[in-house]
């Protein structure tokens, strides 16, 4: 079978590339390898600043929860609380947001074919051939969207050195006291975990607890448990647990050749700082479908992709990147001198939910506490 674009995963960063190339009129394929809806270990935590990219979806059916109260603690204690006039993180379940973007590409025409898992990519000068255990698909381009592990960027050979962060989660049934309390309000913890950071997220009827590290040879599942103790989680019924790998992003790197390119979390493209994923999962794959519409339409090169990730998108995440090591090296330190100054974390929510850049927040730290340098190097 021929397409124009084959897309491998289905995940956010997969299924909104196929909406918006099928959108274009494209024949679009997207190949999975899980059956759909498909589960992810993910707090399912997206901010303020994904409503432009989604903006021609109603999610009503979707969001779980709408949080404007955010409480910081160190290693659970100090805690400061945090309070917006408008919600600035929405929380939802993967399986239902994947699926939800899955079907909004299947309408405007892509097609999608779950439970087939791509085994083998082989590129030639002006089209692609990608195999799964039973079929040939072919196409004049691939679009990796298959993850932080992906199958499609080490076929490519493209973004072989990506840096991971590992996080770990569970999926809680508490008392109807504990989510009500949880409403409206999300916990993050900087110092229950080694370089990283631990995070209550509310859901409709379950919290997501979880923890994620820098810091290798860490165990997340004690620290889990360390944090699920101090937030008086214990005994709960688990529903799921899972670990999974972040790709940190903030390097430049090469993220397409003549036939293919990478988006999401096969691209390396999460946020060091805040471990959110989704929105440059939806961003990278808004700027890959431009790219592809205009390859195909007037020729010119996929490299225009690489370049304008490299404009868009790697300069915030370098600078997060930055800020994230203030955070994860000196933790205590960090928390001490922004409980003085909660202006200052609440232009860190602002700068996660979009409201500022990344380099105007840096500028920021730097100016009210000019010997931070100095202090994580003591
Ligand atoms: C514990 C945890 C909590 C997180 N919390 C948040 C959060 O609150 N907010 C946020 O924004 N981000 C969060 N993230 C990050 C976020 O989950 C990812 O950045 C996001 O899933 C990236 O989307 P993606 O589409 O690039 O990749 P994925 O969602 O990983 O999708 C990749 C898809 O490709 C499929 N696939 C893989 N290989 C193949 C193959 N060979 N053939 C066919 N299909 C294949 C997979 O089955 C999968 O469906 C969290 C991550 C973790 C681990």
């Amino acid at each position: 079978m021929k397409f124009d674009v084959i897309i491998v995963g289905a995940g956010p960063a997969g299924a909104y590339t196929a909406y918006n190339l099928a959108q274009a009129g494209l024949d679009v394929l997207i190949l999975e390898k899980e059956g759909l809806p498909r589960y992810k270990a993910c707090g399912g935590g997206l901010t303020l600043k994904i409503k432009s990219l989604l903006s021609d979806f109603d999610l009503t059916g979707i969001i779980e929860d709408k949080i404007n109260q955010v409480v910081f603690t160190y290693d659970l204690e100090q805690p400061v609380k945090l309070s917006f006039q408008k919600p600035v993180v929405f929380m939802a379940m993967r399986d239902e947001l994947d699926n939800f973007l899955v079907e909004e590409a299947k309408k405007v025409g892509a097609t999608v074919m779950a439970n087939h898992e791509v085994e083998n990519v082989i590129m030639f000068e002006d089209e692609v051939r990608v195999k799964t255990e039973a079929e040939l698909f072919t196409a004049k381009i691939i679009i990796g969207a298959d993850g932080v592990t992906s199958l499609v960027a080490d076929k490519l050979n493209l973004a072989k050195d990506l840096e991971y962060a590992v996080a770990y989660e569970k999926e809680l049934k508490v008392a109807s006291d504990r989510l009500v309390e949880q409403r409206g309000k999300i916990n993050l913890d900087y110092g229950v975990v080694a370089k990283g950071y631990g995070w209550v997220f509310p859901k409709e009827d379950c919290l997501s607890v979880g923890v994620g590290s820098y810091q290798t040879g860490v165990s997340l599942k004690e620290s889990l448990k360390k944090y699920l103790s101090g937030e008086n989680l214990i005994g709960n019924e688990k529903i799921k647990a899972k670990g999974h790998l972040l790709p940190v992003g903030g390097a430049k790197r090469r993220l397409n050749n003549h036939t293919g390119l990478l988006v999401g979390d096969a691209a390396g493209l999460v946020d060091p700082l805040s471990g959110e994923g989704i929105f440059y999962a939806l961003k990278s794959g808004k700027i890959a479908s431009q790219v592809v519409i205009d390859k195909l339409t007037e020729g010119t090169s996929l490299n225009n992709y690489t370049q304008l990730i490299n404009q868009e998108m790697i300069p915030e995440l370098k600078k997060s990147k930055l800020l994230s090591k203030f955070f994860f090296i000196a933790p205590e330190k960090i928390h001490k001198l922004t409980r003085k100054r909660e202006w200052l974390l609440k232009e860190l929510v602002k700068t996660v939910y979009g409201a500022k850049s990344y380099k105007e927040l840096y500028k920021t730290f730097m100016s009210e506490i000019p010997f931070l340098d100095a202090i994580i190097n003591q």
